[in-house]
């Protein structure tokens, strides 16, 4: 799905990746972990192409990164603006129609967040955690392959981030792969199949959730501060 060939990435003299490569298995929710300031977001922006890194390589799809493949890709690392005075489904029609997609496609979207039945209500009223799951709604319109997300449950109240954390495991059931950057070692267990943990820039480890994290050598990796 995603490959990364060492990728590093200077903001003058700070080093924010260092050399990191690891690979994203179609159909997983793969959770990019680290401390703050460990390079979690400067990796995402770099395989959205919003950032360049100063060396290494990518790859979606088995393919260098090109236009057509952001089709392919939803995102959330920039937050849509959402009318506040108008509906759930009217604010989706809106990027439905950037997108040239259907009111089945908005009924889709808004069934899987479970946000069907309040699809007429004024974004004003939701919740917290309604506003997110509208936001990833949006983000799915057009059915991408792959969904990425930047600290999903941050500034969440422990409701939304409950519902949250459960449609992104519903969303990983129903076959799209998503990456998600966390602080949160708990969240990562409690939500990805996979993991990269990242600190000061550099990979420690990658692979399968059960296995990274029960590995013996976690506490000495320093990935006991996370
Ligand atoms: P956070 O959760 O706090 O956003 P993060 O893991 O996403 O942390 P990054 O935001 O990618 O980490 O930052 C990695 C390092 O690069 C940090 O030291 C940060 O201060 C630095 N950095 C990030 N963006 C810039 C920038 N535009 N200019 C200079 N330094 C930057």
């Amino acid at each position: 799905m995603l490959s990364l060939h060492q990728i590093s990435k200077r903001y003058g003299a700070i080093q924010a990746l260092n050399d990191v490569s690891f690979s994203v298995p179609q159909g997983s929710v793969f959770g990019v972990l680290g401390p703050n300031g460990s390079g979690k977001t400067t990796l995402l922006g770099i395989i959205m192409d919003v950032l360049k890194a100063n060396a290494g390589t990518y790859s979606w799809f088995g393919l260098p990164p090109h236009e057509d493949q952001r089709k392919r890709i939803g995102s959330l690392l920039e937050t849509p603006n959402f009318y506040h005075y108008y509906s759930a489904a009217r604010n989706l029609q809106i990027t439905a129609a950037i997108k040239g997609r259907g009111a089945d496609d908005i009924e889709r979207v808004l069934k899987l967040t479970e946000l069907w039945e309040r699809r007429d209500s004024k974004f004003s009223t939701f919740s917290l955690g309604m506003k997110q799951r509208l936001a990833i709604a949006n983000a799915l319109l057009g059915g991408p392959e792959v969904l990425l997300l930047d600290e999903p449950t941050n500034g969440l109240d422990p409701a939304g981030i409950a519902e949250i954390r459960e449609l992104i495991r519903k969303l990983g059931q129903e076959g799209t792969t998503v990456i998600m950057a966390s602080h949160l070692l708990d969240e990562v267990e409690k939500v990805c199949t996979h993991v990269a943990i990242l600190k000061k820039g550099v990979l420690l480890t990658s692979g399968h959730v059960d296995e990274v994290l029960a590995a013996e050598d976690m506490i000495e990796m320093g990935a006991n501060d996370l």
